[in-house]
């Protein structure tokens, strides 16, 4: 017999045909001659009831089908007799597939702290909690695809090892095949590279952008969406070493049509959530965050505030609060600015934009007032930057003089600096953390787990 999932079965299975559903116990409990388990499959966060009369199985295999065993169950799908659930069925068959001790498993039914829950990271999957998270980042992931190739952007690949950090974003992991207790040195005593795999320094990538700007000046639209690492020792909840960035870069887009892309997309995300994910949202509404479903139908239904850097700046010094980090011009904002703005002063995701080129990255397009570059990062309520972009700056001369102010290495970047030399056009394009709107979507506050497997500092077990 094919097997059924239960999501079918409990959406829309035939009271009355014999069916088969294959799964682990997530409870066993019984009455008098019946016993009830409640089977999950991991389809939907639901579980199926199996009734079974016990006197018609074995005892000994009655006796192995306990919390966290895996079955398969056949008998004939009924109208459910109990509260709770439309249907459950009568098990005519059942097959122990793997027993799970009772006294050393770990997912025991009283509830888990989200910690406890990380150093079992490799069962974790099987919680409620954990198998709605990976749905709905599986459910995140195929509509970004969906999004992008809807409104005609081409997925690009761009390296995860590359030889420059140009955008200077992060700390990098070095990538290396050398022997560590025999490594070469030159002359000088310093590491030589040359005699490297790749005859020169590599690390794993930072950010695929300026790969992807290479890939809009001629494809027009494109999107990267892959991981991404940063050996920053920052244990927060919103930083991972290794996370997935999604990376739009777009050919003939100024800076108000980048922020009407990422406002349009990130909505999209949340829509997508909440036609698609609706059982899942609404078991993290109940057990995680009663006003998530508020929240998300709230941000897709008003539209942020855009503002630049420098009014966000007066805003703050005016607040009423004693701030961690002091606020001034030029400083660069940090969460519990960006929160209370988000949160206190405008109640509204915010866009801002116009930030001080000292605090951001050479390739954003400078503005007449020589103190201020066409970014914009996204705000969001609960977590603060979600997306950072700019418009790009597409004058050879500015960019080239923007590079040696900052003393960068030329020489490493002569591929990045042809295409202002050879048909440049103004372009633009921002990075959202796939795990920052995660964290969203779901109402988790950690970033640990919002990701099957976390890596963070002094942390890559499983
Ligand atoms: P933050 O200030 O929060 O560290 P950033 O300014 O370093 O972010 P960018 O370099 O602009 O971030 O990266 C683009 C996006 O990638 C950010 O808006 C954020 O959503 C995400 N991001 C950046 N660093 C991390 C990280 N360590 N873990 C998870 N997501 C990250
Ligand atoms: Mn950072």
């Amino acid at each position: 017999m094919k097997r059924s999932k239960v999501k079918e079965l409990l959406a829309a299975g035939k009271t009355g045909t014999d069916v088969l559903v294959k799964g682990w116990v997530r409870t066993k409990r019984g009455i008098k001659n019946v016993a009830f388990i409640a089977l999950n499959d991991g389809s939907t966060v639901n579980n199926i009831q199996i009734v079974v009369d016990v006197a018609n199985f074995d005892e000994e295999l009655l006796k192995n089908i306990t919390t966290g065993a895996c079955i398969g169950a056949t008998g004939k799908l009924v109208e459910s007799q109990g509260q709770g659930q439309s249907v459950e069925i009568v098990a005519s068959s059942i097959e122990l597939y793997g027993a799970c001790d009772p006294e050393t498993y770990p997912l025991q039914k009283k509830g888990h702290s989200m910690e406890f829950l990380r150093e079992h990271a490799h069962l974790r999957p099987r919680t409620n909690i954990f198998g709605a998270i990976l749905r709905i980042r599986h459910a995140m992931a195929f509509a970004i695809h969906k999004y992008f190739n809807d409104h005609g952007f081409k997925y690009l690949h761009t390296p995860i090892i590359t030889s420059s950090d140009a955008e200077g974003a992060g700390e990098m992991f070095h990538v290396t095949s050398f022997d560590l207790k025999n490594v070469p040195l030159d002359e000088n005593g310093e590491v030589d590279f040359s005699k490297d795999f790749f005859g020169k320094a590599t690390n794993l990538t930072v950010s695929g952008q300026l790969e992807g700007e290479l890939g809009a000046l001629a494809l027009g639209e494109i999107y990267t969406f892959g991981p991404t690492f940063r050996a920053e020792n920052s244990n927060t909840p919103r930083h991972l070493a290794e996370f997935w960035m999604i990376e739009p870069e777009m050919a003939f887009y100024d800076i108000n049509d980048n922020m009407d892309l990422a406002e349009d997309f990130v909505k999209y995300l949340i829509r997508y959530a909440l036609e698609n994910c609706a059982e899942d949202l609404e078991f993290l509404n109940k057990m995680v965050d009663n006003s998530l479903l508020e929240r998300l139908k709230f941000v897709i239904n008003n539209s942020f505030i855009r503002m630049p850097y420098t009014e966000a700046i007066a805003i703050l010094e005016k607040a009423d609060k004693k701030w961690e980090y002091p606020v001034s011009w030029g400083c660069d904002l940090q969460v519990e600015h960006e929160r209370y703005l988000v949160e206190q002063h405008f109640k509204c995701p915010v866009i801002l934009t116009d930030y001080p080129k000292d605090i951001k990255a050479f390739y954003m397009k400078q503005n007449d007032d020589g103190k201020t570059v066409r970014a914009m990062d996204v705000l969001f309520p609960g977590i603060g930057e979600i997306i950072g972009g700019s418009q790009r700056e597409d004058d050879p001369d500015k960019l080239g003089a923007r590079i040696r102010e900052l003393n960068l290495p030329k020489k490493d970047l002569w591929w990045y600096l042809e295409t202002r030399k050879f048909g440049s056009a103004p372009h633009s394009g921002f990075g959202l953390g796939f795990e920052r709107i995660m964290l969203f979507v779901t109402g988790m506050s950690n970033i640990r787990d919002v990701i099957p497997f976390p890596r963070t500092p002094k942390n890559a077990e499983f």
